[in-house]
C-alpha cells in the first residue's frame, strides 16, 4: 500500500487495485478482492464481519486492519416544492456535513461534500464562514452516498462534488473517491455521470487533466473581471481568469469534455451588459455551457438576488450573443438546500448539542 495510505481506518477508502494487492500480502487469492468490493460497494454491507462469502478469520484480520469509522443521518429534511431532500451527517469525530439529493427526469443526482467547511472564503459562500476544519476521506465521501441510497431504496447514478469544500484542496483523497465509485469491480459510476466543481485551482487543474478521468470540470467564475472577482472570490488574487481559462482549455483538449462555467448572479455586480460581452470574448475558443445561478442570501454579506426580469435579461443577453446557458432551477429553497446553509442554520442554532 502507498505509504501515504499507512493511516487508512476504513477500507472503503481503498482502491480495488490497494485491495488486490492487500488481500494477495495476506496470501490469499485474488479474487477474495473482488467479493470484498462486491460487498461493500454494491451490497453496501454494513460491516467487515458481515461479509459470510469470506473465511471468518479472513473477516477477522480485515476488520483489524480496517476498523471502519461511524457515520450516520443525523437529519433529513424533504422539501415539500420539489424532489429534493437534504441530510446532515454526523461523522465519527462529531463533525456535521450535509448532502444533498435531487430527483431530475434522467434520476437521481447526489451532491456531496468534500471537506467539513473550506478555506477559499468565497464571499457569498455559508461553507467558508468558519473556514476549514478538515478534508473528508475517500469513505466519508463514498458514505455520503451509501447513506442516501440506503434510505431512500434508490441506486445514485450522478454525483456532482459541488457541497461543502473545495475539491481540489483535497486533491488525493478527491481522486481516489473518483477512482472507487468509478470501479468497474464496485459501483461502476460512469465518470461522464460526476461533475466536480472548483473555485479554480489553476495546477490542480492541469493535474486533473492528465489524470485521464472524463468528469466534468466545472468552473466558478462569477464575473469575468479579475477585480470584480477578487472581490467575491479571495483565490482570484491568487489565480487570474486567463490562467484559469488556459487550464480549462487544456483540460478540455485532453478529456473532449465540455466545461461547465458557474455564475452566480448578484444584483448590480456581474448582472450587467458588459458582464455578458466580456463572458462571450472570454469563453470564444471553449467548448462550454454556463449555469446561472440566482445568487441565494447570506444574512452576513450584502449580496442581493437580481430579480426574475433581470436574471432573465441576462440569460436572453447571452442567448442572443450564441452562447451556451442555462438557468439553474433553484431546488430546496425551503430546506435551505443552498451550499452550506443547512450546516450554518444548524450549527447556529442548534450546534451547542455537540
Ligand atoms: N468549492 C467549490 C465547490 C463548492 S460550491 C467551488 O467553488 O466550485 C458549489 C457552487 O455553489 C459554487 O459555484 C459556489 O460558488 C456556489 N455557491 C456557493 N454559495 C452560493 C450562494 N449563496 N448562492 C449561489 N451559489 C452559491
Amino acid at each position: 500500500m502507498k505509504k501515504s495510505k499507512e493511516k487508512i481506518t476504513d477500507i472503503k477508502s481503498i482502491t480495488f487495485s490497494e485491495l488486490t494487492k492487500y488481500v494477495k500480502d495476506l496470501g490469499e487469492q485474488s479474487y477474495r478482492a473482488e467479493q470484498i468490493f462486491n460487498a461493500i460497494h454494491n451490497n453496501m454491507v454494513p460491516q467487515i464481519m458481515d461479509i459470510h462469502v469470506l473465511p471468518k478469520d479472513l473477516r477477522a484480520k480485515l476488520q483489524q486492519r480496517f476498523p471502519g469509522r461511524k457515520m450516520e443521518i443525523l437529519e433529513k429534511y424533504d422539501s415539500k416544492l420539489d424532489e429534493v431532500s437534504k441530510y446532515l451527517i454526523l461523522l465519527h469525530d462529531k463533525n456535521i456535513i450535509e448532502t444533498v439529493l435531487m430527483k431530475y427526469k434522467f434520476g437521481y443526482t447526489q451532491c456531496i461534500s468534500t471537506q467539513v467547511g473550506c478555506r477559499m472564503g468565497c464571499a457569498f459562500c455559508a461553507s467558508t464562514k468558519n473556514g476549514l476544519i478538515r478534508n473528508l476521506t475517500p469513505a466519508e465521501m463514498i458514505d455520503q452516498i451509501y447513506l442516501v441510497q440506503k434510505n431512500q431504496d434508490i441506486d445514485v447514478r450522478n454525483v456532482v462534488l459541488m457541497g461543502s469544500g473545495e475539491p481540489l484542496d483535497n486533491y488525493d483523497n478527491v481522486l481516489d473517491f473518483l477512482r472507487i465509485i468509478h470501479s468497474p469491480k464496485g459501483k461502476n459510476m460512469s465518470y461522464r455521470n460526476i461533475t466536480l466543481s472548483t473555485v479554480g485551482l489553476v495546477p490542480q487543474i492541469y493535474k486533473l487533466a492528465e489524470e485521464k478521468i472524463p468528469i466534468t470540470l466545472s468552473i466558478s467564475l462569477h464575473s469575468p473581471f479579475d477585480e470584480k472577482r477578487k472581490e467575491v472570490v479571495p483565490m482570484a488574487h491568487k489565480y487570474s481568469i486567463s490562467e484559469i481559462i488556459s487550464a480549462c482549455e487544456n483540460y478540455l483538449d485532453l478529456t473532449s469534455r465540455r466545461i461547465t462555467i458557474e455564475y452566480a448572479l448578484v444584483k448590480d455586480f456581474n448582472d450587467r451588459k458588459k458582464d455578458a460581452a466580456k463572458l462571450q470574448e472570454l469563453l470564444r475558443n471553449m467548448l462550454y455551457h454556463i449555469n446561472l445561478i440566482p445568487v441565494n442570501p447570506v444574512v452576513e454579506f450584502d449580496l442581493a438576488k437580481p430579480g426574475s426580469k433581470a436574471v432573465r435579461r441576462f440569460y436572453n443577453d447571452l442567448k442572443s450573443r450564441g452562447m451556451n446557458v442555462t438557468i439553474r432551477r433553484e431546488l430546496g429553497n425551503d430546506i435551505n438546500a443552498a451550499c452550506g446553509q443547512l450546516r450554518q442554520y444548524y450549527l447556529d442554532n442548534m450546534g451547542t448539542k455537540f
